[in-house]
């Protein structure tokens, strides 16, 4: 018989997501939505409701069903806003930008993840750009970003991607320390200032590129 995903999903945004603190209705609706089991391999899918980050290839991974929920909600999305993903991987986190009603440019630097995350966005039915390259550089023909979301650890806040923010209240979310364990840190921009909020500790793959590692 096949796995009810439907009823794993639900008890997943329930007991990781709700339960550990996660309010904003629309991030958990959002969360309810997305078939999180199509964004994992084949033979992992029974897991893709755990507790627990999983490896989808090419020696990365899909985020803990929390941090993904945590993250998205340190973005207070509303609806509408242009968002910018640095590190597409399965295409899971894009999802749930678009299911937020966002519009969603989502970059990846390796090709093959990149191609398969477009593929699986597209046939689900979510509008999201997938773009192959080196996101600590940003998309800097489509900034300015009302939000920016990196999903790999990076060795400092890369300066390209803070430019590319919305002067009026845009918000960056990205893990910020060594290879292992960084800080999640929020960044606001207002004009030329940026408060800076240290959201606590996580544990992401690296951020590599020209302002990453
Ligand atoms: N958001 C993903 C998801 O929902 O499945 C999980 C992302 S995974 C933890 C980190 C991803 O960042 C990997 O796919 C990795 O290849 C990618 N990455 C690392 N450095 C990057 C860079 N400079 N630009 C774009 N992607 C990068």
């Amino acid at each position: 018989m096949a796995p009810d995903y439907d009823r794993m999903r639900a008890a997943m945004v329930e007991a990781q997501i709700r339960r550990r603190g996660i309010r904003d209705p629309r991030v958990l609706d959002a969360l309810a939505r997305v078939p999180r089991h199509e964004f994992v391999p084949a033979n992992l899918q029974a897991m893709a409701y755990d507790d627990t980050p999983l490896p989808i290839g090419g020696g990365q991974t899909i985020s803990q069903p929390y941090m993904v929920a945590l993250m998205t909600e340190a973005l207070g999305l509303r609806g509408g806003e242009k968002v910018l993903e640095v590190g597409t991987g399965s295409g899971y986190q894009a999802a749930v930008l678009a299911e937020l009603g966002c519009r969603v440019i989502s970059v990846e630097r390796d090709p093959e993840l990149a191609a398969q995350a477009a593929r699986r966005l597209e046939r689900l039915g979510y509008d999201v750009q997938v773009v192959v390259g080196d996101g600590t550089l940003g998309v800097p023909e489509e900034a300015p970003f009302q939000a920016i979301l990196v999903t790999a650890g990076a060795p400092r806040v890369p300066p390209s991607l803070e430019a590319q923010l919305d002067p009026q209240g845009g918000v960056l979310v990205i893990p910020v320390g060594d290879r292992g364990v960084q800080e999640l840190l929020r960044l606001t921009r207002r004009g030329n200032r940026v408060l800076r909020e240290d959201l606590g500790g996580c544990r992401f793959v690296p951020l590599v590129g020209k302002e990453g590692w």
